[in-house]
Protein backbone atom coordinates (compact mmCIF):
# COMPACT_ATOMS: atom_id res chain seq x y z
CA UNK A 1 0.00 0.00 0.00
CA UNK A 2 1.59 3.33 -0.95
CA UNK A 3 0.73 6.98 -0.19
CA UNK A 4 -0.49 7.38 -3.57
CA UNK A 5 -3.13 4.94 -3.45
CA UNK A 6 -4.65 7.20 -0.62
CA UNK A 7 -7.85 9.04 -1.95
CA UNK A 8 -6.71 12.56 -2.90
CA UNK A 9 -9.10 14.75 -1.55
CA UNK A 10 -8.92 13.84 2.04
CA UNK A 11 -5.72 11.51 2.18
CA UNK A 12 -8.16 9.20 4.76
CA UNK A 13 -8.53 5.85 3.53
CA UNK A 14 -9.64 2.51 5.22
CA UNK A 15 -8.67 -0.87 5.41
CA UNK A 16 -11.11 -3.46 5.18
CA UNK A 17 -9.83 -7.09 6.38
CA UNK A 18 -11.07 -10.32 4.33
CA UNK A 19 -12.00 -12.65 5.66
CA UNK A 20 -13.55 -11.12 8.40
CA UNK A 21 -17.42 -11.64 10.49
CA UNK A 22 -19.15 -14.87 9.97
CA UNK A 23 -17.72 -17.97 10.35
CA UNK A 24 -19.27 -21.34 8.92
CA UNK A 25 -19.92 -22.63 12.68
CA UNK A 26 -21.66 -19.05 13.79
CA UNK A 27 -23.67 -19.10 10.39
CA UNK A 28 -24.71 -22.41 10.97
CA UNK A 29 -25.80 -21.98 14.83
CA UNK A 30 -27.55 -18.92 14.01
CA UNK A 31 -29.65 -20.89 10.97
CA UNK A 32 -30.29 -23.38 13.66
CA UNK A 33 -32.19 -21.17 15.76
CA UNK A 34 -33.86 -19.61 12.59
CA UNK A 35 -35.12 -22.45 11.79
CA UNK A 36 -36.54 -24.67 14.92
CA UNK A 37 -38.03 -20.83 15.60
CA UNK A 38 -40.14 -20.93 12.15
CA UNK A 39 -40.58 -25.24 12.32
CA UNK A 40 -41.24 -25.41 16.22
CA UNK A 41 -42.63 -22.10 16.39
CA UNK A 42 -41.66 -19.56 19.38
CA UNK A 43 -40.52 -19.69 21.93
CA UNK A 44 -37.40 -21.81 21.48
CA UNK A 45 -34.75 -22.04 24.49
CA UNK A 46 -31.15 -21.66 23.92
CA UNK A 47 -28.70 -22.15 26.37
CA UNK A 48 -26.12 -19.47 26.65
CA UNK A 49 -25.56 -16.93 23.61
CA UNK A 50 -25.97 -18.83 20.69
CA UNK A 51 -22.64 -17.08 19.48
CA UNK A 52 -20.94 -14.08 21.47
CA UNK A 53 -22.06 -11.42 19.58
CA UNK A 54 -24.97 -8.49 20.97
CA UNK A 55 -26.57 -8.07 18.31
CA UNK A 56 -27.29 -11.34 17.14
CA UNK A 57 -28.81 -12.65 20.10
CA UNK A 58 -31.05 -9.21 20.49
CA UNK A 59 -31.98 -9.74 17.02
CA UNK A 60 -32.88 -13.88 17.80
CA UNK A 61 -34.21 -12.65 21.01
CA UNK A 62 -37.10 -10.14 19.16
CA UNK A 63 -37.99 -13.18 17.08
CA UNK A 64 -38.64 -15.36 20.00
CA UNK A 65 -35.55 -16.86 21.12
CA UNK A 66 -35.46 -17.34 25.61
CA UNK A 67 -31.35 -17.26 26.48
CA UNK A 68 -31.10 -18.97 29.59
CA UNK A 69 -28.18 -20.12 31.74
CA UNK A 70 -28.92 -23.49 32.47
CA UNK A 71 -30.99 -26.43 31.25
CA UNK A 72 -32.93 -26.25 34.26
CA UNK A 73 -34.78 -22.41 33.63
CA UNK A 74 -36.44 -24.60 30.27
CA UNK A 75 -39.90 -26.01 30.55
CA UNK A 76 -39.59 -30.06 30.86
CA UNK A 77 -40.30 -30.94 27.60
CA UNK A 78 -39.74 -27.54 25.95
CA UNK A 79 -36.81 -27.35 23.16
CA UNK A 80 -33.85 -26.20 24.11
CA UNK A 81 -30.64 -25.36 21.28
CA UNK A 82 -26.65 -25.20 22.70
CA UNK A 83 -24.54 -23.30 21.66
CA UNK A 84 -21.99 -22.93 18.78
CA UNK A 85 -19.38 -23.38 22.02
CA UNK A 86 -20.14 -26.54 22.86
CA UNK A 87 -21.36 -28.75 26.12
CA UNK A 88 -20.27 -31.05 28.83
CA UNK A 89 -21.51 -34.88 28.31
CA UNK A 90 -23.40 -33.52 31.36
CA UNK A 91 -25.47 -31.00 30.12
CA UNK A 92 -27.34 -33.66 27.50
CA UNK A 93 -27.96 -36.00 30.03
CA UNK A 94 -29.61 -32.53 32.40
CA UNK A 95 -31.52 -32.57 29.01
CA UNK A 96 -32.58 -36.20 29.14
CA UNK A 97 -33.82 -36.10 32.92
CA UNK A 98 -35.85 -32.82 32.15
CA UNK A 99 -37.54 -34.72 28.88
CA UNK A 100 -35.71 -31.97 26.94
CA UNK A 101 -35.97 -31.82 23.08
CA UNK A 102 -32.47 -30.89 22.73
CA UNK A 103 -30.95 -29.57 19.29
CA UNK A 104 -26.95 -29.33 19.22
CA UNK A 105 -25.47 -26.40 17.61
CA UNK A 106 -22.20 -27.38 18.90
CA UNK A 107 -19.75 -26.06 16.20
CA UNK A 108 -18.41 -29.20 14.23
CA UNK A 109 -14.27 -27.70 14.89
CA UNK A 110 -15.08 -27.67 18.66
CA UNK A 111 -16.98 -31.32 18.64
CA UNK A 112 -13.43 -32.47 16.95
CA UNK A 113 -11.41 -30.86 19.56
CA UNK A 114 -13.77 -32.69 22.10
CA UNK A 115 -13.49 -36.03 20.16
CA UNK A 116 -9.91 -35.75 20.33
CA UNK A 117 -9.82 -35.23 24.55
CA UNK A 118 -12.27 -38.41 24.58
CA UNK A 119 -9.55 -40.36 22.56
CA UNK A 120 -6.87 -39.18 24.43
CA UNK A 121 -8.46 -39.50 27.67
CA UNK A 122 -9.31 -43.39 26.92
CA UNK A 123 -5.96 -43.90 26.30
CA UNK A 124 -5.08 -42.28 29.48
CA UNK A 125 -3.30 -39.09 28.52
CA UNK A 126 -2.76 -36.20 30.57
CA UNK A 127 -4.34 -33.66 28.54
CA UNK A 128 -3.02 -29.84 28.86
CA UNK A 129 -5.93 -27.82 27.35
CA UNK A 130 -4.99 -24.37 26.56
CA UNK A 131 -7.26 -21.86 26.73
CA UNK A 132 -9.34 -19.47 28.89
CA UNK A 133 -10.47 -20.19 31.79
CA UNK A 134 -14.45 -19.81 32.11
CA UNK A 135 -14.88 -19.74 28.48
CA UNK A 136 -17.87 -21.65 27.90
CA UNK A 137 -15.77 -23.87 24.84
CA UNK A 138 -13.31 -24.65 27.80
CA UNK A 139 -15.84 -25.78 30.19
CA UNK A 140 -17.27 -27.65 27.23
CA UNK A 141 -14.14 -29.37 26.38
CA UNK A 142 -13.22 -30.41 29.74
CA UNK A 143 -16.01 -31.73 30.92
CA UNK A 144 -15.61 -34.48 28.42
CA UNK A 145 -12.40 -35.45 30.80
CA UNK A 146 -12.14 -33.60 33.70
CA UNK A 147 -9.70 -36.22 35.13
CA UNK A 148 -7.37 -36.24 32.78
CA UNK A 149 -7.60 -32.22 31.49
CA UNK A 150 -5.73 -29.68 33.16
CA UNK A 151 -5.79 -25.91 31.77
CA UNK A 152 -3.34 -23.64 30.60
CA UNK A 153 -4.50 -20.48 30.48
CA UNK A 154 -1.66 -18.81 28.38
CA UNK A 155 2.32 -19.15 28.85
CA UNK A 156 2.11 -18.09 32.43
CA UNK A 157 -0.13 -21.02 33.33
CA UNK A 158 2.63 -23.09 32.38
CA UNK A 159 4.32 -23.31 35.41
CA UNK A 160 1.28 -24.89 37.49
CA UNK A 161 0.94 -27.69 35.74
CA UNK A 162 1.94 -31.41 36.58
CA UNK A 163 1.62 -34.50 34.97
CA UNK A 164 1.77 -37.99 35.54
CA UNK A 165 3.86 -39.28 33.48
CA UNK A 166 5.79 -36.75 31.12
CA UNK A 167 5.74 -39.23 27.74
CA UNK A 168 2.20 -39.64 27.70
CA UNK A 169 1.28 -35.68 27.19
CA UNK A 170 -0.59 -34.12 24.63
CA UNK A 171 -1.72 -30.44 24.42
CA UNK A 172 -4.96 -29.08 22.66
CA UNK A 173 -6.70 -25.67 22.41
CA UNK A 174 -9.78 -24.16 22.62
CA UNK A 175 -10.46 -22.88 18.90
CA UNK A 176 -10.23 -19.60 19.16
CA UNK A 177 -6.66 -18.47 20.40
CA UNK A 178 -4.55 -16.18 19.47
CA UNK A 179 -2.24 -18.35 17.18
CA UNK A 180 0.96 -16.68 18.56
CA UNK A 181 0.58 -17.06 21.81
CA UNK A 182 -0.36 -20.23 21.53
CA UNK A 183 2.80 -21.03 20.02
CA UNK A 184 4.63 -19.45 22.60
CA UNK A 185 2.90 -21.26 25.20
CA UNK A 186 2.97 -24.52 23.52
CA UNK A 187 7.20 -23.74 23.43
CA UNK A 188 6.96 -22.99 27.06
CA UNK A 189 5.55 -26.60 27.53
CA UNK A 190 7.73 -27.72 25.26
CA UNK A 191 10.80 -26.68 27.29
CA UNK A 192 9.61 -28.32 30.51
CA UNK A 193 7.67 -31.55 28.85
CA UNK A 194 10.06 -32.40 25.45
CA UNK A 195 8.05 -35.44 24.78
CA UNK A 196 4.95 -33.27 24.38
CA UNK A 197 2.47 -34.46 21.80
CA UNK A 198 0.71 -32.03 19.12
CA UNK A 199 -3.04 -32.80 18.59
CA UNK A 200 -3.59 -34.26 15.11
CA UNK A 201 -4.39 -31.31 13.23
CA UNK A 202 -4.80 -27.79 14.76
CA UNK A 203 -7.24 -27.09 16.92
CA UNK A 204 -6.84 -23.25 16.26
CA UNK A 205 -10.14 -23.30 13.65
CA UNK A 206 -9.45 -21.62 10.13
CA UNK A 207 -11.64 -18.57 10.79
CA UNK A 208 -9.84 -17.79 13.68
CA UNK A 209 -6.47 -17.99 12.22
CA UNK A 210 -7.28 -16.57 8.98
CA UNK A 211 -9.05 -13.37 10.82
CA UNK A 212 -6.19 -12.72 12.78
CA UNK A 213 -3.83 -13.49 9.75
CA UNK A 214 -5.55 -10.29 7.41
CA UNK A 215 -5.59 -8.17 10.27
CA UNK A 216 -1.34 -8.81 11.28
CA UNK A 217 -1.35 -7.77 7.19
CA UNK A 218 -3.17 -4.54 7.58
CA UNK A 219 -2.00 -3.33 10.69
CA UNK A 220 1.21 -1.57 10.71
CA UNK A 221 -0.26 0.77 8.26
CA UNK A 222 -2.88 1.62 10.69
CA UNK A 223 -3.30 4.96 12.81
CA UNK A 224 -5.89 2.91 14.86
CA UNK A 225 -7.79 -0.83 13.57
CA UNK A 226 -11.85 -0.80 14.61
CA UNK A 227 -13.07 -4.20 15.34
CA UNK A 228 -16.72 -5.10 15.49
CA UNK A 229 -17.78 -7.61 17.75
CA UNK A 230 -19.09 -7.86 21.38
CA UNK A 231 -16.37 -8.00 24.84
CA UNK A 232 -16.98 -11.75 26.07
CA UNK A 233 -16.32 -12.74 22.06
CA UNK A 234 -12.70 -14.41 22.30
CA UNK A 235 -11.70 -14.33 18.66
CA UNK A 236 -12.82 -10.55 18.63
CA UNK A 237 -11.06 -9.65 21.71
CA UNK A 238 -7.89 -11.94 20.30
CA UNK A 239 -8.08 -9.35 16.71
CA UNK A 240 -7.57 -5.88 18.85
CA UNK A 241 -4.54 -7.87 20.65
CA UNK A 242 -3.13 -8.91 17.20
CA UNK A 243 -3.72 -5.21 15.51
CA UNK A 244 -1.61 -4.04 18.41
CA UNK A 245 0.91 -6.42 18.55
CA UNK A 246 1.53 -6.33 14.54
CA UNK A 247 1.55 -2.51 15.04
CA UNK A 248 -1.41 -0.89 14.73
CA UNK A 249 -0.99 2.50 16.80
CA UNK A 250 -4.46 1.78 18.35
CA UNK A 251 -7.22 -0.78 18.26
CA UNK A 252 -10.83 -0.60 19.74
CA UNK A 253 -13.47 -3.30 20.10
CA UNK A 254 -17.03 -1.72 19.50
CA UNK A 255 -20.77 -3.12 19.10
CA UNK A 256 -22.26 -0.59 17.39
CA UNK A 257 -20.95 1.71 14.83
CA UNK A 258 -22.10 4.69 17.40
CA UNK A 259 -19.61 3.86 20.12
CA UNK A 260 -16.59 5.24 17.48
CA UNK A 261 -15.12 8.34 19.22
CA UNK A 262 -14.31 10.74 17.03
CA UNK A 263 -11.59 11.34 19.11
CA UNK A 264 -9.63 7.69 18.14
CA UNK A 265 -10.28 9.79 14.17
CA UNK A 266 -8.67 12.75 15.20
CA UNK A 267 -5.12 12.39 13.61
CA UNK A 268 -5.74 9.46 11.82
CA UNK A 269 -5.41 8.69 8.02
CA UNK A 270 -5.69 5.09 7.73
CA UNK A 271 -8.09 3.34 9.81
CA UNK A 272 -8.22 -1.05 9.62
CA UNK A 273 -11.34 -2.33 10.25
CA UNK A 274 -12.57 -6.39 10.61
CA UNK A 275 -14.87 -7.89 12.89
CA UNK A 276 -15.02 -11.42 14.82
CA UNK A 277 -16.67 -14.64 13.49
CA UNK A 278 -20.10 -13.86 15.53
CA UNK A 279 -20.46 -10.62 13.39
CA UNK A 280 -23.07 -10.12 10.72
CA UNK A 281 -21.78 -8.16 8.38
CA UNK A 282 -24.36 -5.20 8.34
CA UNK A 283 -22.35 -4.09 11.58
CA UNK A 284 -19.49 -3.69 9.61
CA UNK A 285 -21.59 -1.90 6.79
CA UNK A 286 -22.43 0.89 9.65
CA UNK A 287 -19.24 1.40 10.09
CA UNK A 288 -17.75 2.00 6.99
CA UNK A 289 -21.13 3.99 6.86
CA UNK A 290 -20.35 6.03 10.00
CA UNK A 291 -16.42 6.40 8.86
CA UNK A 292 -17.36 7.51 5.48
CA UNK A 293 -19.28 11.05 7.03
CA UNK A 294 -16.08 11.59 8.85
CA UNK A 295 -14.34 11.59 5.39
CA UNK A 296 -12.88 7.76 5.54
CA UNK A 297 -14.83 7.07 2.19
CA UNK A 298 -12.12 5.13 0.40
CA UNK A 299 -11.90 1.33 1.40
CA UNK A 300 -10.01 -0.95 0.40
CA UNK A 301 -10.10 -4.13 0.83
CA UNK A 302 -7.56 -6.42 1.21
CA UNK A 303 -7.74 -9.87 0.89
CA UNK A 304 -5.68 -12.38 2.43
CA UNK A 305 -7.88 -15.74 1.83
CA UNK A 306 -11.17 -16.82 0.49
CA UNK A 307 -13.22 -18.99 2.70
CA UNK A 308 -15.52 -21.37 0.97
CA UNK A 309 -16.35 -24.39 3.98
CA UNK A 310 -20.26 -23.93 5.08
CA UNK A 311 -21.75 -27.05 7.32
CA UNK A 312 -24.66 -28.54 7.12
CA UNK A 313 -27.37 -28.03 10.20
CA UNK A 314 -27.83 -30.19 12.83
CA UNK A 315 -28.96 -33.93 12.02
CA UNK A 316 -31.90 -33.72 15.12
CA UNK A 317 -33.57 -30.66 13.18
CA UNK A 318 -32.86 -31.44 9.62
CA UNK A 319 -34.64 -34.62 10.56
CA UNK A 320 -37.15 -32.96 11.93
CA UNK A 321 -37.66 -30.12 8.59
CA UNK A 322 -37.62 -33.37 6.13
CA UNK A 323 -40.53 -35.13 7.79
CA UNK A 324 -42.22 -31.43 8.41
CA UNK A 325 -41.89 -31.28 4.21
CA UNK A 326 -43.10 -34.35 3.65
CA UNK A 327 -46.05 -33.42 5.54
CA UNK A 328 -46.79 -30.66 3.26
S1 LIG B 1 -14.85 -19.47 15.33
FE1 LIG B 1 -14.17 -21.43 14.51
S2 LIG B 1 -14.69 -22.95 16.06
FE2 LIG B 1 -15.85 -21.07 16.54
S3 LIG B 1 -17.80 -21.34 15.51
FE3 LIG B 1 -16.47 -20.30 14.05
S4 LIG B 1 -15.54 -21.95 12.81
FE4 LIG B 1 -16.40 -22.88 14.66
Amino acid sequence: MTEAQATPQTGKRVLLAKPRGYCAGVDRAVQTVEEALKLYGAPIYVRKQIVHNKHVVQTLEAQGAIFVEENEEVPEGATVIFSAHGVAPEVYEQARERSLKAIDATCPLVTKVHQEAKRFAAEDYDILLIGHEGHEEVVGTAGEAPAHIQLVDGPDGVSKITVRDPEKVVWLSQTTLSVDETLETVARLKQRLPLLQSPPSDDICYATSNRQHVVKEIAPECDVVIVVGSRNSSNSVRLVEVALDAGARAGHLIDFAQEIDDAWLADARTVGVSSGASVPDELVQDVLAHLAARGFADVEEITTANERLTFSLPQELKRDMKAAAARG
